[in-house]
Parts: C-alpha cells; structure tokens; sequence
C-alpha cells in the first residue's frame, strides 16, 4: 500500500493515512488501500478494536478532486479534465458518477461504520469533506484541540458531501448552519455537539487514542459487537440507514445540475455560480 500504512499493535488494528503531501486528500487508490486496511483489521481475530489517524498536520483534506487551473478552460467552463478520479463522466454521464461513487464514497463508509468492532478515529487539523466520511464511520472520535469539521460543498453547488452524516452528528440546527455557511467547527464545539468524544492535546492525540482502545480491547469482543450493534440497530430503525441512501441520491441530483450548468461535476467558477442563482 502507498497512500495508507496499516499495522497490528498487539488487540489494535492501526490505520493510518500516510499522504501528509496532499494533506490527506483521498483519491480512489487511497480509499481502497484504506479499504483493504479495514476489510484486513476486520477479518483479524487477534484485531479487537480499530484506529484510524493521519500522518501529518492535517487529518484529511477531503476527497482529491484535483481541481487545478487546468479544469477551468478560458470561456469558464470546465475542460473536463480531473486526474483525481477514474470517473468517466464524459462519456458515461450522471451514470458513472453515481456508480463510482456509491461504491467508493457511500459504500465504503457504510461499510467500515458497519464492521462489527469498535473503531476509534484520532483527528487533527483540518477535516474537511470527505474528511467527515473517514471518521463519521468510527464509533468514536478523538479530535486534537486544533481540529476543524467543515463540510463546504454547498461552495461547490452540491448540497453536502455523499455520506450525509451531518443531521445525525450535529442535530439538524447545526447541520444546517455547517452546510449553509461551510464554516469550521471546532474541536471543542464538536465536543459540545456531541460529535466528538473528547479533546485532548494535540501532542497527545496518538497516545490517548491507543491508551482508549486497548483498553476497550479488554472487553469482549462479541459484547463489544452486540453493543456497536444496539446503537446502530437504533439509529437504523429510526431511518439513519434509508436516509443515508435518498441523500446520497438528492447528493447526486448536484453533480446533474452543475455538469447541467458547468459542464463539469462540481461548480468549480464562483462566477458561474452567481450567473446561474
Ligand atoms: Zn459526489
């Protein structure tokens, strides 16, 4: 694996993004090295809990969109090319991006919010994005005092990023200030918000996180799954589980309407968005 280390540290499956380059942004070949990483911790039976932390400054950028000043041709509009995705929109259409997104970007977090152990994500500096869907996913959240939550696709004419974990996390309040505005929320106000278990020093971040999880790797494993499994259950019949399905579609009426507009998945020209409101 490239972009993503994963390691086994006695009852603890660590994975761990290794792009501090791009800031953590995640390509296809990132999320699925972070798949296998998971699917292998999963399968481990010596593997009791799960943590999953970034290397670097910043826990996750989000997904690597690669928007450079290449997509932008000189009438404004999108030239189509995105070296950040194997999406073949151009020729496929809304088609392709549904496809490849329910796979890599709804399928794979619903996947590891699934697997049937604790998981613990440990969260510094900036997440933006698809940021939130590596460690919404997680059963529990250590954030640094220096993390920020911030879902500012609505800057980009979607309404919110493909795993709408937002009204859930934050209350629906909240959730829409977060998308209205594409503010930062803080580590402390994450807290406060429920969305975060704690906070604690960024130079502890590491520490306090493996210190958690082994210790709730002394419990037993099938307790551990049978109680992951009453709070999903719950969320789920209260309808966490069908709702992330339709968003996920409402998501995808966005990529319609910017390439509609654009000619491109994402409204990538503030001018052309203000052209078009
Ligand atoms: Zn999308």
């Amino acid at each position: 694996m490239e972009h993503i280390i994963y390691e086994v540290d006695g009852p603890v499956g660590i994975i761990t993004l290794d792009r501090a380059e791009k800031a953590n942004a995640v390509d296809q070949q990132s999320l699925d090295e972070m798949d296998e990483a998971w699917s292998m911790a999963a399968a481990d039976r010596d593997v009791r809990v799960i943590v999953l932390k970034a290397n670097g400054k910043h826990f996750s950028s989000g997904h690597d969109i690669s928007v450079t000043d290449q997509a932008v041709g000189d009438d404004g509009k999108a030239t189509g090319d995105n070296p950040g995705t194997q999406v073949d929109w151009k020729e496929r259409g809304l088609q392709a991006i549904y496809e490849w997104e329910t796979i890599h970007y709804l399928g794979y977090s619903r996947k590891w919010r699934d697997v049937p152990k604790p998981s613990i994500a440990a969260v510094q500096g900036a997440c933006i994005a698809g940021g939130l869907m590596l460690c919404w996913p997680c059963d529990l959240i250590i954030a640094a005092d220096n993390a920020r939550f911030s879902d500012p696709v609505v800057r980009m004419g979607i309404g919110g990023v493909e795993y709408h974990g937002h009204t859930w996390e934050v209350g629906p309040r909240k959730a829409k200030e977060m998308l209205f505005t594409a503010r930062n929320f803080s580590a402390t106000e994450a807290e406060q918000l429920g969305m975060v278990n704690r906070v604690v020093p960024l130079d502890d971040l590491v520490d306090e996180t493996l210190k958690l999880a082994h210790q709730i790797a002394e419990m037993h494993p099938f307790a551990l799954a049978q109680a992951k499994r009453a709070v999903n259950q719950t969320m789920d019949v209260q309808g966490f589980y069908t709702a992330l399905q339709s968003v996920f579609d409402i998501h995808q009426t966005g990529h319609g309407n910017a390439m509609t507009v654009g000619g491109y998945p994402v409204m990538i020209n503030l001018e052309q968005m203000k052209k078009t409101n």
